[in-house]
């Protein structure tokens, strides 16, 4: 399977992402984590993204459409994979198009998580991430058993410094002007599966594997 996970910032595309990648043992491709990760490690890329994600906008696409042909070429995507993230602009959409098109291959799903913007703040700001293992969990919605300590690996739990109210924002604003054109966009492919995000995690991810296997 192919496809892509589609929302706003906080409509819990990470979280769901999880879910999917197990039950259909593809692997998961988030550009956010993937910035992240050379942002850890210091990398020129890093260095460059983190500029860009401090402030919620978008890192520019000649950084970003490399970066994913790249990944899409490697062997584990060729039982399929779930790109979480991306694409973020009618830009990225079409170089994703033609990269697909160029392997002989074509989306089957776009996943689009829905959540009204009232709920996203408090989603992203309460969110905290482990610092070992990257396992996602909220301060009131999807607590870990232990205050700050991860369930998974007892690593540490941190806030993402992009989950600030101000910046969180800004990048519900930048979804909105960027992004969202591509639900049209994807819709007129048919190629669209709209999701109510506001349900609990465990029936959202029901509805999304339901309609998967339809
Ligand atoms: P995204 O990847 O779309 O930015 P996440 O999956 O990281 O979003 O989810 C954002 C925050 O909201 C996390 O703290 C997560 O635990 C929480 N969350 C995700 N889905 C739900 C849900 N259905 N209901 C309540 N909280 C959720
Ligand atoms: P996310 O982890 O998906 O919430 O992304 C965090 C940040 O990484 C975004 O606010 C952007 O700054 C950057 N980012 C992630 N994916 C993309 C993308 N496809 N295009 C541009 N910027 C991205």
């Amino acid at each position: 399977m192919r496809a892509i996970l589609l929302g706003p910032p906080g409509a819990g595309k990470g979280t769901q992402a999880e879910t999917i990648v197990n039950e259909f043992s593809i692997p998961h491709i988030s550009t956010g984590d993937i910035f992240r990760k050379n942002i850890k490690e210091g990398t020129a890329l890093g260095k460059k993204a983190m500029e860009y994600m401090d402030q919620g906008k978008l890192v520019p696409d000649e950084l970003t459409v490399e970066l994913v042909k790249n990944r899409l070429l490697e062997d584990d995507c060729k039982k399929g994979f779930l790109l979480d993230g991306f694409p973020r602009t009618l830009n990225q959409a079409d170089a994703l198009e033609d990269a697909l098109k160029s392997m002989g291959q074509s989306l089957d799903y776009v996943i689009n998580i829905r959540v009204r913007k009232e709920l996203l703040v408090e989603r992203a700001v309460g969110r905290r991430i482990c610092k070992d293992c990257g396992q996602t969990y909220h301060m009131s919605f999807n607590k870990p058993s232990k205050e700050g300590v991860c369930d998974n690996c007892g690593g540490e739990l941190l806030q993402r410094k992009d989950d600030t109210k101000e910046t969180v924002e800004n990048r519900i604003n930048v979804y909105q002007e960027q992004t969202e054109p591509l639900i049209d966009y994807y819709t007129k492919k048919g190629i669209i599966v709209n999701i109510d995000g506001e349900k609990p995690i465990a029936q959202v991810s029901k509805d999304i594997i339901a309609e998967l296997r339809k």
